[in-house]
């Protein structure tokens, strides 16, 4: 055992969303990962962790998967890499583009391979604009996101997402991203509102907003079909019915991000299909490779697909291209993970085991007095911890109760992770989660609220 990684962690690792000061005095936990097994990480110091956040929502297949780790070795051994331009592509990523074709939804044409979300969701907002000027329309440029939306941490894509955190102190949100109201029942307005108001209240913002900024002036609109990192919050009944025709009315474009969603976690292969959502590009990421190697996509429809053409006969090739977009290894981990996936049947389990462990956190934990909400959808939960159920305000808006449950579930073997707005504790187990294992993510839960609030 490396006896010096403390002190060169604490010296010389930046590490990302880190309270730094905390980091470097000692303050904040430390820990090694060496290893991970089905839904357990392991680290060095042999503790064994059951990990309910899928690491950040991604390890959907669970860890240790040895059909993902052969095809990776054997691509490295093979071709570890060549790049996708003019036309290039390796055995592995031109598979890889038809499964990924053959499970989105039927009026998408094309994806185009990143690394990681937030580059996904920068190529999005590329290809609007492309397409709003080869169509002539300059000026339509403006892309509408959601308070607590989360697309990433770019220059742009930190400006959609819609969390004071990821602004402060970065002069963030850029000045084309406009935020509307966030689908967040639970913390509706006015505690009044029937969920049918509370929708048509999102609506009649969406369209405020979109008649204040002129709709020749806005592109795009974004959301994820569940918000994930704003707080893990299924929309309420008939919210998208609602937006996606007032976006139709317009002429704004529809990003779905499925960063989170895609490839099952929701209990469907794409959170668009549960939703009845027609998509002019689709985000993907996580899930596709389940992070055993980075690889992310943008999924372009055919409306978008022939402009996108059109304007390289009128303006030459496509201007925009990473070294590693379409990478083998992580195109070689995709293919084996998206038949793992079906292979094991993990779309099903996420509806079935996910609806269960849901199910079994309300019996637990409904009656507390300081839990104000439990919901999911899939293989997402979330428990948000409020003063009283009747005021509904958080416990501690700063999240430190949150903190202190799950790190107190830490100490019993579960990760969970307390989300970054509001006081909310957040689930995202792979997909391969058991019964008996959500049994056991409820009960060390249940435990640590009751040692943290009584
Ligand atoms: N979009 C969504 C919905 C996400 O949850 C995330 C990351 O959590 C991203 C985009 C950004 O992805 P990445 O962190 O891979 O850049």
């Amino acid at each position: 055992k490396n006896d010096m990684l403390e002190q060169w962690d604490r010296e010389s690792f930046f590490h990302p969303s880190t309270h730094l000061a905390q980091f470097a005095r000692g303050e904040a936990p430390e820990r090694v990962i060496s290893g991970g097994q089905g839904v357990f990480i392991e680290d060095r110091d042999g503790n064994r962790l059951l990990d309910a956040f899928a690491g950040l929502y991604c390890v959907n297949v669970g860890y240790g998967r040895s059909e993902i780790s052969e095809a990776i070795a054997e691509q490295a051994r093979q071709l570890s890499y060549y790049h996708a331009y003019v036309g290039h592509g390796t055995e592995a990523s031109i598979t890889l583009a038809k499964m990924v074709m053959d499970r989105a939804p039927d009026h998408m044409s094309k994806v185009y391979f990143g690394l990681g979300g937030s580059d996904a969701n920068e190529t999005n907002i590329k290809l609007v604009w492309y397409y709003n000027n080869v169509r002539g329309r300059p000026a339509k440029k403006k892309i509408i996101s959601r308070w607590r939306g989360y697309h990433g941490s770019g220059l742009m894509t930190g400006s959609l997402t819609g969390l004071a955190g990821f602004h402060n102190k970065f002069d963030l949100p850029l000045a084309p991203i406009l935020h509307t109201e966030a689908p967040y029942y639970y913390r509706r307005p006015d505690l009044d509102m029937t969920e049918a108001d509370f929708v048509a209240h999102c609506a009649a913002e969406l369209e405020a907003l979109i008649e204040r900024e002129g709709a020749d002036t806005i592109a795009a609109f974004i959301g994820e079909p569940v918000l994930g990192t704003g707080g893990i919050v299924p929309p309420p009944a008939g919210y998208w019915e609602a937006i996606q025709p007032i976006l139709e009315k317009h002429d704004i474009l529809l990003i779905v991000d499925e960063v989170v969603t895609g490839f099952g976690r929701l209990g469907e292969m794409f959170g668009s299909s549960k939703y009845g959502l027609k998509p002019d590009l689709i985000t993907i990421a996580k899930g596709l490779t389940s992070a055993y190697a980075p690889l992310s996509g943008s999924i372009v429809s055919d409306r978008m697909w022939k402009v996108l053409e059109e304007g390289t006969d009128e303006f030459g090739p496509i201007g925009h291209g990473w070294t590693y977009s379409a990478h083998p290894i992580g195109a070689a981990a995709g293919v084996a993970n998206l038949k793992l996936i079906d292979d094991l049947g993990l779309v099903r389990n996420a509806a079935e085991t996910g609806g269960y462990f849901v199910n079994a956190m309300k019996t637990a934990l409904s009656e507390h007095a300081h839990v104000g909400d439990i919901r999911g959808e899939g293989m997402l939960c979330a428990v948000e911890l409020v003063e009283d159920k009747g005021s509904r305000t958080f416990y501690d808006p700063a999240g430190k109760v949150a903190g202190a449950v799950v790190a107190e579930m830490a100490t019993s073997g579960v990760i969970a992770r307390a989300m970054p707005q509001g006081d909310i504790i957040g689930f995202a187990p792979p997909l391969c989660l058991s019964k008996e294992e959500a049994d056991r993510v409820v009960e060390v839960t249940a435990k640590a609220v009751k040692a943290v609030l009584g």
